[in-house]
């Protein structure tokens, strides 16, 4: 499998080759140059198989020229038997036609985990073979640094380093980074913001000396890894639901679009997913691209659903280059006018052809604390705030009654106990592997805001090439 960047100016790679790179070199991102595509009747065969199998199968046709079956076998296997359930992703019926698919059943409670702790060891994988070594940077407001590290931690080829803005991250996500005392992990609580956080791994990223000499390397979610990782479990439910022989729809809560992208990739691969419902909270640029062509962006604002607070969705150019033909100049040329006037009216053809699929929703706080509530009386299902924006979303979609609906439940409802708490009265309790975590040691440092010090500190913390 080659792939090719959304902006038309790199060249084509193989999958190792994107792994490592995330980014393409034109500021594209990497697609596969044709989707690999299972008939009904190798779709039908996969139907039943452990879940780390099925992965193997799914993502064998993205990787294979890089990696050996067994290898990924391997890997999947180690990767899912970290899920405290048996099913991995199992679904949670909640009414005659929607399904809650739980993808929060990881080591820290979210669906990152999926990808995440397959990427981690498909770095040390080929960083083993290449005899490389890579250090990670990252900033996190509270969820992505965990899984990260969780997916990093104990990996040979691997150093990692997470800031977070120091007292500004709920103690849950704090604890969740900070008590992971493994060797090649560390933490830092920055005086500052998470803007400033974020600033600070730019600015690393930026120092072309610093970062060849420390290997940096960023695990976010336009690595197309992370994409294609989590296309399994949207084939997983579809499959359990009688696809391919009867279609199914998505609804999906949505910040970064990477969630959405991957439903859509099952469906190119041949799965009869035939509606995409997309749940926003009040920053709901994507709920207005669907409603009008209006792709504006404004000023981010927090909701009870952080992981969402996101205004321009970065993995959404994936599929302006689908709507769009696969123009790569074209893609190149909106993404410009978007970057130079935070607005791009989307051609009308490929608009239309996103809303003859795509279908958006925005829930406010006080219909998510609703949403909550009401799916707890009527299901006795209790759903963490950004799943619930996803059962709303679903809901509220006329054709959503006709089709099964699988609704991507993206946190276990323990890792938001304020927002429980406020919807129905009482937090619920953390998973036994995390019940001990208010007593585990935490180890983080401390620093200001400045530059100098946090390089400093990766570059003492980074084992490189030694
Ligand atoms: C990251 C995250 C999302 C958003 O996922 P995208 O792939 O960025 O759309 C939704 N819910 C939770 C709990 C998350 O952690």
């Amino acid at each position: 499998m080659r792939y090719i960047s959304t902006r038309g100016q790199a060249a084509p790679r193989d999958f190792e080759a994107v792994l490592l790179a995330g980014l393409a070199e034109d500021g594209g991102l990497f697609m596969p140059e044709t989707w690999p595509v299972f008939t009904a009747a190798e779709w039908r065969s996969m139907r039943g198989l452990p879940y780390a199998e099925l992965a193997t199968r799914i993502l064998l046709p993205f990787m294979g020229e890089n990696i050996a079956e067994a290898d990924l076998a391997r890997m999947c296997a180690e990767s899912y038997a970290s899920f405290a359930h048996a099913a991995v992703v199992p679904l949670a019926q909640l009414d005659e036609h929607s399904f809650a698919l739980e993808l929060f059943h990881g080591p820290t409670l979210a669906f990152k985990d999926v990808a995440l702790q397959l990427l981690g060891r498909l770095f040390d994988h080929v960083l083993a073979r290449r005899g490389e070594r890579i250090t990670i940077v990252g900033a996190t407001s509270g969820d992505t640094g965990s899984a990260a590290i969780e997916a990093c931690r104990d990996r040979a080829a691997i150093d990692i380093v997470i800031l977070h803005p120091e007292n500004r991250t709920s103690e849950v996500q704090r604890r969740q980074m900070t008590t992971v005392l493994s060797a090649n992990v560390a933490n830092l609580a920055i005086q500052g913001s998470f803007d400033d956080c974020q600033d600070a791994v730019k600015a690393m990223f930026n120092d072309a000396p610093f970062r060849s000499e420390m290997k940096l390397a960023a695990v976010n979610s336009i690595n197309w890894a992370r994409i294609a990782a989590q296309i399994p479990y949207y084939a997983a439910a579809a499959l359990a639901l009688g696809a391919p022989d009867r279609p199914v729809a998505v609804s999906v809560p949505t910040g970064n679009f990477g969630n959405v992208l991957a439903a859509y990739g099952a469906m190119r691969m041949g799965l009869p997913i035939e509606r995409f419902i997309i749940g926003s909270n009040r920053n709901d640029i994507l709920a207005r691209f669907l409603a009008a062509n209006d792709m504006s962006a404004r000023p981010v604002e927090p909701s009870l659903s952080p992981s969402m607070d996101i205004q321009v969705s970065s993995n959404f150019e994936r599929l302006l280059f689908e709507l769009l033909g696969r123009d790569a100049h074209a893609t190149a040329e909106q993404m410009a006018r978007f970057r130079a006037e935070g607005r791009m009216p989307v051609p009308d053809a490929a608009w239309r052809a996103a809303t003859a699929r795509f279908a958006g929703f925005t829930l406010d706080d006080a219909g998510t604390l609703a949403e909550m509530r009401r799916l707890k009386h009527e299901s006795g299902y209790v759903a963490d705030p950004h799943t619930a924006v996803g059962t709303a979303a679903a809901r509220a979609h006329p054709g959503a009654r006709e089709v099964p609906v699988i609704i991507a439940a993206t946190a276990h409802p323990a890792k938001f106990p304020d927002a429980v708490r406020a919807a129905l009265g009482e937090a619920p309790a953390l998973p036994p592997h995390l019940a001990d975590l208010y007593e585990r040691q935490e180890r983080f440092t401390v620093l200001p805001n400045a530059l100098e010090p946090i390089e400093g500190f990766v570059r003492a913390h980074a084992r490189r090439n030694a």
